[in-house]
């Protein structure tokens, strides 16, 4: 228990009644003056965690964060809510500045943002002290990493400013999941003795969806028609389809615009902006779009292109419904950019970072071709395991496949491929095969007398798409190998000819191949949908544009989408009604409360009060369950591939861009799991190991900074670690 009671304040101030999963252990544990890291999915709440904490506190609160948009936009919505918040950068001067300096002078803030360049400049580490800091929270902290997809090096100052404030707790807040990235926070920003929370990272309110691509721009068009006022996020792979997407939705009628990185600045800006307004429906973007919105009420992000690896992947999808409310993520597949991807990837001069690349990419296509629970599939990838078997929220959850017997198909296949190779000598890709069960008259057919295979013309009756579909699913599940360069050519592994030799049943999934344009989603489960009056809704929304508007905000600083829905299921007209809606505080209700309960009352002469059903209460999120508990995440599996294929830890860290001291962590991890088979007088002599053990009884194991400081500091850490691994091997 905190000595200081939340609860209240968090109403108060910012309407909520309840506490998301570990906001309330992560503001104790910073309020009781430990340096905390905290790791929490988009969406969240990272923000509350150091924010009310602020209010509970004495002193102000600095944040770093990265970008001047982020900051105005969290400033904007800290004031909205009667909070004294403000941020010094280089965009404001003058008078402006001089008056919120003498406000810190006067300690009439309880927040200050700035950018980490800001803490090397001279005199601010003075500054800070004059202003009585009393906590620092680094918010986007994976900033500070290389290993993490936006390293930004001002953040490396940061960890003098940690030195400079000894006794001030610093807290560390993130999205990203990976391990490499969490060390790196730790050990960049010198934390002291950091408690760390990591929390599912599964998005309950995100609904995953794979469809066969087939014309994209009409297959986008058709989803965003039938979603005119939400919002959404297209991501492509190239700026150039961007724009084009861009204009074919604009020349629909849709508000639509670009955004990448080969814009002119204030057009990027303007577009952004445009978005956040809600006055432009939907991007169409690159991955530079990104990091700097946070746009509570993105209501759809789709993949309009195969994204490079898993970890961009749940990055970008995570950016839909950060306020909760149910939202989509559609990824559009074709195999096609697999291989258009790989094909880049060959132009790349160092064949060993490419090859790392490919595998990733190769990760991503399983995903979209994998037949199993897309939740259970993402979540897998961070070393997390999804409880229940039926998420209810994927395509694969609500539209359960169809189990077929393709033994004969598969025997057609496998023999084809057997066939050519042992005509021809050698081995061609998956296209050719399909052509020659096809039987069709093209010239490699001619050329190389494939009409004369016994297998020619056998699987006329199937589409092509299926038995290239068939053929996919055959080498996913090992039957076939196909090479690891771009052309792919096939060949059968033991499996597939023992399946061939033996005639072995092979039982599969249906796989959904291509289908004509216009195919909507999966119908999608809503996961914490709020049943309300739609049309009231679309009224107050309007209602919340105009204020927005007239105090120069995005909309959702005024009212999120959940406490207009609330509005429009409880039709709030007193003030303690109001005040009983969540996200609305003391300070919304006296800038707000007018305007909205006004505008209830006169919608209701008009119309009829609907009444809702009780809203079900949201399922109660899955515990936190790592998977390193038992079994090898995704990651360390990659290294173990890596380690069996003779690299040594070094070689492995370069190529995956990973510290060598995970990578040893892997390897040790996977020693204890008994993964892998490994000899200890590899990793310490026995003299070594007696006097490791004689500590360890001592120390115990928990700790490994416990035990090396009792050894003198004469071991280092990756030694302990193999050591703690041998003895506690499974
Ligand atoms: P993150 O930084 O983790 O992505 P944010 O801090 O932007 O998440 O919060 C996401 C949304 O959740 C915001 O709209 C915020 O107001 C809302 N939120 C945060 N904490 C709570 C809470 N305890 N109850 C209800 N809504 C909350
Ligand atoms: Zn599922």
């Amino acid at each position: 228990m905190s000595p200081i009671d939340l609860a209240p304040l968090l109403k108060q101030t910012f309407g909520y009644d309840t506490f998301r999963p570990l906001q309330r252990e992560i503001m104790d544990a910073t309020l009781a003056g430990r340096d905390v890291v905290a790791i929490l999915p988009t969406g969240a709440g990272k923000s509350l965690c150091f924010q009310l904490p602020a209010l509970a506190r004495e002193g102000l609160t600095l944040v770093i964060s990265p970008l001047i948009a982020l900051m105005k936009d969290q400033v904007d919505a800290l004031v909205a809510s009667g909070v004294a918040a403000t941020f010094i950068n280089s965009s404001i001067q003058g008078s402006e500045a001089q008056r919120r300096r003498s406000g810190l002078d006067d300690g009439y803030y309880k927040l200050l943002y700035v950018a980490p360049e800001r803490v090397m400049l001279p005199d601010f580490i003075s500054d800070l002290r004059r202003w009585n800091v009393s906590a620092v929270a680094v918010d986007e902290a994976h900033c500070i990493s290389q290993w993490g997809h936006d390293f930004r090096p001002e953040y490396r100052a940061l960890g003098q400013l940690r030195d400079a404030l000894p006794g001030v707790p610093f807290l560390a807040l993130t999205a990203t999941a990976t391990e490499q990235v969490r060390g790196d926070i730790i050990c960049q920003l010198h934390l002291h003795e950091p408690v760390v929370f990591l929390a599912s990272f599964n998005r309950p309110n995100l609904s995953y969806t794979v469809l066969p691509k087939a014309k994209a721009t009409s297959q986008v068009y058709d989803f965003v028609r039938q979603r005119p006022n939400e919002a959404g996020i297209v991501y492509v792979q190239s700026r150039r389809s961007a724009e084009s997407l861009a204009a074919a939705l604009a020349a629909e009628g849709v508000k639509a615009v670009a955004y990448h990185a080969g814009l002119q600045p204030e057009e990027r800006a303007a577009n952004q902006e445009a978005f956040i307004r809600d006055e432009a429906h939907v991007v169409c973007a690159t991955i530079a779009f990104g990091m700097g919105i946070n746009k509570p009420d993105v209501r759809y992000v789709i993949h309009g292109d195969l994204p490079k690896n898993i970890e961009g992947y749940y990055q970008e999808t995570g950016r839909a419904g950060r306020d909760s409310l149910p939202s989509e993520c559609v990824l559009l597949y074709s195999r096609g950019d697999l291989v258009r991807n790989l094909k880049f990837l060959d132009e790349m001069t160092d064949a060993q970072a490419a090859e790392v690349a490919a595998q990733q990419m190769r990760l991503m296509a399983d995903f979209a071709e994998g037949t199993e629970c897309r939740r259970v599939a993402l979540l897998d990838y961070f070393g997390e395991q999804w409880p229940g078997d039926n998420c209810g929220g994927c395509d694969i959850c609500l539209q359960p496949r169809e189990i077929w017997d393709a033994t004969t198909q598969t025997q057609k296949l496998l023999s084809c491929i057997f066939r050519i190779r042992q005509k021809s000598g050698f081995s061609t890709g998956l296209n050719h095969v399909v052509e020659v069960l096809a039987g069709a008259n093209t010239e490699k057919i001619r050329k190389w007398y494939h009409d004369q295979l016994s297998t020619y013309g056998i699987g006329k009756d199937t589409p092509r798409e299926e038995w290239a579909a068939l053929g996919r699913q055959l080498i996913r599940l090992g039957h076939i190998e196909a090479t690891a360069d771009s052309f792919q050519t096939l060949s059968l592994s033991k499996k597939g000819l023992a399946t061939l030799m033996n005639r072995t049943q092979v039982m599969l999934t249906r796989v959904p191949v291509a289908v004509k344009a216009g195919t909507s989603t999966a119908k999608v489960a809503k996961v914490g949908s709020i049943a309300c009056d739609e049309a009231l809704f679309e009224e107050l929304r309007a209602l919340r544009k105009k204020l927005a508007d007239e105090r120069e905000v995005p909309p959702y600083v005024v009212f999120g989408d959940t406490s207009l829905r609330h509005m429009c299921r409880q039709y709030p007209r007193t003030e303690r009604h109001f005040l009983a809606i969540p996200g609305v505080g003391s300070q919304k209700l006296a800038d707000y409360g007018v305007a909205f309960m006004g505008a209830i009352t006169q919608w209701l002469e008009t119309h009829e009060a609907q009444t809702f059903a009780e809203e079900a209460p949201p399922p109660p999120p899955p515990p936190p369950k790592m998977k390193s508990e038992g079994g090898l995440t995704g990651t360390m599996l990659e290294t173990l591939r890596l380690h069996r294929q003779g690299h040594s830890a070094e070689k492995i860290a370069s190529l995956r861009s990973l510290a060598s001291s995970t990578i040893h962590n892997h390897l040790a991890q996977a020693i204890q799991q008994n993964e892998l088979k490994a000899n200890a007088r590899d990793y310490f002599t026995a003299e070594e190991e007696d006097e490791l053990r004689a500590a360890a009884a001592e120390h115990g194991l928990e700790s490994l900074g416990k035990l090396k400081e009792a050894l003198g500091n004469r071991y280092d850490y990756p030694v302990l670690h193999y050591f703690r691994a041998f003895e506690t091997r499974k």
